[in-house]
């Protein structure tokens, strides 16, 4: 299916001087954003970056929260009632929210990366390794470098709180000689 993007010019350059991401101008306006971007390049229009949104978003709202990017938001780009929103903002505060999913990428190590450029934890371009956020959260102290948390179904991106465990050192060695172990005797039985 040809896009007709002329149409859209001017509505998504408005959004992008705004600040809208890929994510949220596939949500507004229908278009997969693989394709969106292509077709926008065609165009001679510039494409925002994940990274340029994801720090516009954090400049500007002080709870960057789901729904502000689109990404796992089911509503989002839908009408909410005032409520709806208002639940939805309490829910996302500040700490109790979990998955604050601006900024959320992949490392090579397979690891979620998150961006939380004012936490302890994070690098030097601001990113923060999502399971040792969560685990923060989870057990209400700091971690230190000598916490090792530990992703209970061998998922390194199922950050629920529930599927995360911190262990010392010698204790996550154990547990995953253990594993090991439990692996090799399932394999030679079989
Ligand atoms: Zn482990």
């Amino acid at each position: 299916m040809k896009v007709d993007l002329e149409k859209y010019r001017k509505y998504i350059e408005t959004r992008i001087a705004e600040g809208a991401s890929l994510r949220m101008l596939e949500n507004e306006i229908g278009i997969e954003r693989q394709k969106l971007s292509r077709e926008m390049k065609k165009a001679g229009m510039r494409v925002p970056t994940r990274i340029e949104s994801v720090k516009f978003l954090w400049k500007n709202h002080k709870h960057p929260h789901i729904g502000k990017t689109g990404s796992l938001c089911p509503t989002y780009g839908r009408k909410m009632s005032d409520e709806t929103k208002q639940k939805l903002r309490e829910a996302m505060a500040g700490d109790k929210n979990y998955h604050w999913s601006g900024g959320r990428k992949k490392h090579s190590s397979g690891y979620i990366l998150v961006y939380r450029p004012d936490n302890h934890l994070a690098d030097k371009h601001g990113f923060v390794l999502e399971h040792r956020l969560v685990a923060e959260q989870k057990y209400g102290r700091k971690l230190t470098s000598s916490d090792i948390v530990h992703h209970i179904d061998g998922n390194k991106t199922n950050n629920n709180p529930e599927n995360i465990v911190v262990l010392t050192r010698s204790e996550h060695a154990k547990l995953h000689n253990g594993l090991k172990k439990c692996n090799k005797r399932r394999n030679t039985s079989a």
